[in-house]
């Protein structure tokens, strides 16, 4: 069995420009597919405290040798250059696992220093498995953080230690209370729906009411380093609903933003808060939203990746270090993304895998 630990094969050399063939002369970071690219993933590390099955090989992902990994003050250059030259307004770190960065509140202050050219601050988020999270809180939203997605799959302890092959769920646990009492809410929480996830979905779903905390389920997709993922075998919307349905009367509220990947349910009879209670389904495999996806995102080396399941990457990195402008390098950002290929592709019968798994490109 080959695994997708490393770095891919098809990393661009800084000599090689992608192609702009057709591209107008537009300053955003538009696609040859009409889709312009506004929100900007950052993955600031390989490392992570999990070992995820859908992520992660269990020896972990290949070091990054530290004189690779992107400075905080090149990854603020950069989300400066995103911000002012291309259109970019959100801005999200993520991993690996971000908060194994000691340096994280360093690169979140720089970043949300950032000012858009319309005199609007950049909103400057997290996605992480909490862990740590209670202990660092206070410096994170200091230095700017304003919102922070947490991923959580199950609350039966056992199951999260197989899952994750860490026994670690108090500490994630610990870290969602934490964002809930600094006030980063609405808290969202990730789950990927896997076959083995679907018997406990209707507990996490109930623990998530009660805890006043958004649950969006993510249907698995093929990115996990061990390369078990298989189509015929993975659970979709449907069959969560299915099961879900069992336990709560959920109901279909219209689609605030069509763009939006996860569809929204009420839970019927349940409030968090004031609001009524929903939970998300992000159906990225059967119902893709690669049509309106809106994502550029940078590895934790500073390439370009102009979408999850494409291998071509752009070095922004080597282009930092020897010195090229801000003009240039924009330039060769607009032309990663102007290739963004049309979609993941993952039903077509010619599908392949890309190179890196998600915690080597960013989640
Ligand atoms: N370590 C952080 C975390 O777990 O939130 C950030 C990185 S992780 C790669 C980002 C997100 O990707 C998480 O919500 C995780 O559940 C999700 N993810 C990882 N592998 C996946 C897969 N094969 N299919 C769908 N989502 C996946
Ligand atoms: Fe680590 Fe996040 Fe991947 Fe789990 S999903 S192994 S926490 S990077």
């Amino acid at each position: 069995m080959s695994l997708s630990l490393g770095m891919p094969a098809l990393r661009r050399s800084p000599a090689q420009r992608p192609s702009t063939a057709g591209r107008p002369d537009l300053p955003g970071l538009i696609d040859s597919h009409g889709r312009t690219a506004r929100d900007l993933r950052i993955s600031v590390t390989e490392k992570c405290s999990l070992r995820c099955t859908y992520c992660m090989p269990e020896q972990g992902l290949p070091a990054i040798h530290r004189d690779d990994l992107l400075t905080p003050g090149e990854i603020a250059r950069l989300v400066g250059i995103g911000v002012r030259d291309l259109g970019v307004r959100d801005i999200r770190f993520t991993g690996g696992e971000p908060l194994m960065r000691p340096d994280l509140a360093e690169i979140i202050s720089l970043s949300a220093a950032v000012v858009a050219p319309d005199g609007e601050p950049v909103s400057v988020s997290l996605t992480t498995n909490g862990i740590g999270l209670d202990k660092r809180i206070g410096e994170l939203v200091a230095a700017g953080l304003t919102r922070v997605n947490i991923s959580l799959d199950t609350v039966d302890r056992d199951h999260f230690a197989r899952l994750t092959r860490r026994d670690r769920l108090p500490a994630v646990f610990a870290g969602i209370e934490a964002a809930r009492l600094a006030g980063l809410t609405p808290l969202k929480i990730n789950a990927v729906l896997m076959r083995d996830t679907l018997a406990g979905a209707a507990d996490l779903l109930e623990w998530s009411l009660a805890n006043g905390v958004r649950l969006r389920f993510i249907e698995q997709m093929p990115l996990d380093a061990d390369e078990a993922w298989a189509r015929d075998n993975m659970v979709d919307a449907a069959e969560l609903l299915s099961v879900l349905g069992r336990r709560f009367t959920l109901s279909q509220p219209r689609r605030e933003d069509p763009s939006a990947p996860a569809e929204e349910w009420l839970v019927d009879g349940y409030l968090v808060g004031n609001s009524p209670a929903t939970v998300g389904i992000i159906a990225s495999v059967t119902r893709s939203f690669c049509a309106a996806c809106d994502r550029t995102r940078l590895t934790a080396e500073g390439t370009v990746r102009s979408c999850l399941f494409g291998d071509d990457e752009t070095d922004l990195r080597a282009l930092l270090r020897d010195g090229a402008d801000d003009a240039t390098i924009a330039d060769w950002w607009r032309a990663a993304m102007w290739g963004k290929q049309s979609g993941h592709g993952i039903s077509l019968p010619d599908f392949q895998r890309p190179l890196r798994s998600m915690g080597a490109i960013g989640g």
